[in-house]
């Protein structure tokens, strides 16, 4: 019975891509917590190009955690706006002395690299907050393969190999804004 129940509420969910109907595992918006109107449902197929764009046309640095399954959300924080709202965590201050250790050239391509790539082996649906109080070098970067500068392209494409492999789906993912320094991670509101 239960079971019935559960696949007929996922049925009642299951929403289609805004851009070419398929199956949508995706809500996509401009700016982290974003009313549900204005989230857009997507398909990975979709997803990837909007992405592509994003990341590319991002003139700041980020660390970019690799998603995981868990956590509903997939979002860009400015570490600026973060500071504002949550002056008491160390997530914000850690990302900016992150940042500083991103090499000039991508470590896959050589390329320019913009991006900090960190494992997230350990991150789950209830630590997430713990990494944003007490910031990623004190928490996930304790067990996971020392992080890698990134380009564009290959950040996209380390992003996709997790969510494909591994299945995963957000409610909300949202990219990288401007010229800002943030971070990029699984979490929950
Ligand atoms: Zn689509
Ligand atoms: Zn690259």
């Amino acid at each position: 019975m239960n079971g019935r129940l559960g696949n007929w509420r996922s049925a009642r969910r299951q929403k289609r891509c805004s851009k070419c109907a398929a199956p949508a595992a995706y809500g996509y918006s401009d700016h982290a917590e974003e009313s549900i109107e204005k989230i857009r449902p997507l398909c990975l197929s979709c997803l990837k190009p909007q992405l592509d764009r994003d990341y590319e046309d991002f003139n700041g640095r980020a660390v970019v955690v690799a998603p995981v399954a868990g956590p509903p959300v997939y979002v860009f924080q400015s570490t600026k706006v973060w500071d504002e709202h949550f002056p008491n965590t160390m997530i914000a201050q850690d990302v900016r002395s992150l940042v500083e250790r991103i090499h000039s050239t991508c470590h896959e391509c050589r390329k320019v690299a913009k991006f900090l790539w960190v494992e997230g082996a350990g991150l789950d649906e209830k630590n997430f907050i713990e990494l944003l109080d007490r910031g990623i070098s004190q928490t996930l970067l304790k067990n996971n393969a020392p992080p890698v500068s990134l380009c564009a392209t290959c950040c996209v494409a380390h992003i996709l190999r997790e969510l494909e492999s591994k299945r995963i789906s957000y409610l909300e993912v949202c990219s990288p804004k401007a010229g800002d320094t943030g971070f990029v991670l699984p979490m929950g509101y």
